[in-house]
């Protein structure tokens, strides 16, 4: 804080004994150095001035308006207190000059050296508070560095209207997986994970470039005079190479990769938000493209970007539009063609063609709107369910069920209300455990299929095989029933490939640890007959049928046939 060791004090006034006066109260403080004006305009244009640490105006706050307090705030480079001197007694034209925006407001008449010391010494405390304040409300806690808001001040300063736009770039930063880090060692670790990157951002840039922190691990680089892709390349280009070594936290080592999108400003760019959007467009283009990499804003994207977001959102909405339909896939006993169940497969009708949900369930999953989607699932599952199961009642229905589901606290009462409320025995119901490599929070999924398994709901790994982790899974998740995804399958037929072998070993693994096991994806009635001579009795696939509507798959049960061994029925 200002000790008043060197007080530099600026006194504008037309009148040379109104600087007289000030010198006079101010004679007896020696560190204090006097620099007098006559009018505001010498002042501003002045260099003391903007060394000052005070300014004393003299003021007739008579005049309506006060413009002379804002024609001196502006052209001042920084902002600096000023104390208004006037003649003036009324306490109404004091506040007014507060108001206008004075720190402080003296009476000229009486003035004595003690008051006005004390008026300078309160008003630089205040200003350095206010600014101790600002600087917090402007800087980011962790990283120190500037906050989003800061940054849309830094940008929109530079996109004033009227003024001539210097060039300049912005480049977005995001690292990758860094949700992985946070996930694995935990928020501590990825908060000096961060200092961490932030200090070698830092060193790829210059002293006239503004680093902001612009959320999470999401950060924003202003490039002043930078405006060819040349130098933004460059730059973009040191940063990557920053982190081709590993960043090391408490002796762990942990490589970043990061992504980068950049847009450069022209004078069409007169708004701050849209800047940052182009920039964050083509980060998200640089990740689509395979992560670690630069890449820099076209129209293109946008239109992309655009179309994405409609794309998502109609998905939101893609359940209460009813838009998505339900296939089912006869689920059949492979040694004697009886069909035994379906498994559900949604669709999803979107401006007039059906998409698969190998494309929109990943995006559901990264928006949220699985939940909603497997809500609808799960109701239309069990009632259609409900209605066949008055002349089939033998029949069962697998449902498959992402693993961002069972982020959803009530998830497993979810299920048990739905088929109470269909009436439906539990047994009829499988869950069927999509990527289950992407769990979570695996002790909740586990509890979770715990207590659907108690209440007799059985439960299955998906395209098992497929997942690094699969094996593992099979002891850690409590499971009555793998289904082995047809990748292997599809090879068994041919004599040098290790597919049957597998298909064997996963056969005589299951049967060991007491689960069932079904073929998914037999296409051929070879492939049937090498899955019978491995011991499989359940199987699916288009050999038997495709997914069927509701309407083929009722008439389908309705026949009450079976398939031979060609898979006719
Ligand atoms: P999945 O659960 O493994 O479903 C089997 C997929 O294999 C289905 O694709 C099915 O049409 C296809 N298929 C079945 N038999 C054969 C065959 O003999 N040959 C070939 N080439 N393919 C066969 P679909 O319906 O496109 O579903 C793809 C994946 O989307 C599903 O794989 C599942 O992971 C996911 N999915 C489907 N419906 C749902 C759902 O309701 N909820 C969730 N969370 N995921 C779903
Ligand atoms: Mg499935
Ligand atoms: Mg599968």
């Amino acid at each position: 804080m200002n000790t008043f060791n060197g007080l530099r004090v600026v006194v504008i006034d037309d009148d040379p004994h109104g600087v007289q006066l000030v010198s006079q109260a101010l004679a007896e403080h020696r560190d204090l150095k006097i620099f007098a004006f006559t009018d505001i305009d010498s002042a501003t244009a002045a260099p003391p001035t903007h060394a000052a640490d005070v300014i004393l105006l003299d003021y007739d706050l008579s005049t309506p308006e006060l413009q002379g307090l804002g024609k001196l705030q502006a052209g001042l480079e920084a902002s600096l207190p000023i104390i208004v001197l006037t003649d003036d007694e009324d306490i109404d034209c004091f506040r007014r000059a507060i108001k206008a925006g004075a720190q402080d407001c003296l009476c000229k008449n009486g003035l004595d050296g003690k008051q006005l010391i004390r008026c300078i010494h309160n008003t630089l405390e205040r200003q350095e508070l206010q600014q101790q304040l600002r600087r917090a409300a402007l800087t980011d806690s962790l990283t120190g560095l500037l906050n989003r808001d800061a940054l849309f001040v830094e940008i929109s300063n530079r996109l004033k209207p009227h003024a001539p736009l210097e060039p300049f770039s912005i480049l977005f930063l995001d690292i990758d997986d860094f949700k992985l880090v946070n996930d694995s060692h935990g928020h501590d670790f990825g908060d000096r994970f961060l200092i961490e990157f932030v200090r070698r951002v830092q060193n790829c840039l210059r002293d006239a470039d503004i680093f902001a922190r612009f959320g999470g691990d999401e950060f924003v680089v202003v490039l002043p005079r930078a405006s060819s892709d040349k130098t933004v390349l460059s730059i973009a280009d040191t940063i990557r190479r920053e982190f081709e070594i590993p960043i090391v936290v408490d002796g762990n080592p942990v490589f970043a990769g990061v992504s980068l999108g950049y847009t450069t400003a022209s004078v069409t760019h007169r708004d701050t938000s849209q800047l940052l959007r182009e920039a964050d467009t083509a980060l998200f283009a640089a990740k689509a493209r395979g992560k670690s990499r630069c890449v820099k804003f076209d129209c293109e994207m946008r239109d992309a970007a655009i179309e994405t977001l409609n794309f998502e959102r109609s998905l939101w909405q893609a359940a209460e539009n009813s838009e998505l339909e339900l296939h089912y896939q006869p689920l059949v006993n492979i040694a004697d063609g009886r069909i035994t169940g379906f498994e559900t497969l949604v669709r999803w009708w979107h401006s007039g063609n059906l998409i698969s949900p190998l494309k929109f369930i990943p995006i559901a999953e990264r928006t949220g709107a699985i939940h909603r989607i497997g809500a609808w699932i799960l109701q239309s599952a069990c009632k259609q369910l409900s209605s066949w199961a008055s002349s089939n009642s033998q029949i069962s229905l697998s449902i498959n069920v992402s693993p961002v589901q069972f982020e959803q606290a009530a998830f497993a009462d979810i299920v048990l209300a739905t088929i109470a409320q269909y009436e439906l025995e539990p047994q009829r119901i499988t869950i069927e455990l999509t990527e289950s490599g992407a769990i979570k929070d695996f002790g909740r999924t586990v509890e979770m299929l715990a207590i659907l398994r108690e209440k007799g709901v059985r439960i299955s790994i998906d395209d098992f095989g497929t997942g690094h982790s699969s094996l593992s899974q099979l002891h850690r998740l409590p499971v009555d029933e793998v289904k082995i995804d047809r990748s292997f399958i599809q090879h068994i037929e041919s004599p040098d490939d290790y597919s049957t072998l597998f298909v064997e070993t996963i056969h005589l693994l299951a049967s060991r640890i007491g689960l069932d096991i079904i073929a998914e994806g037999i296409e051929t009635p070879g492939q049937r007959q090498v899955l019978l001579d491995c011991g499989y009795r359940r199987g699916q696939g288009y050999l038997f049928a495709r997914p069927l509507t509701v309407v083929e798959a009722t008439d389908l049960l309705d026949a009450n046939r079976s398939f031979d061994t060609c898979g006719t029925v």
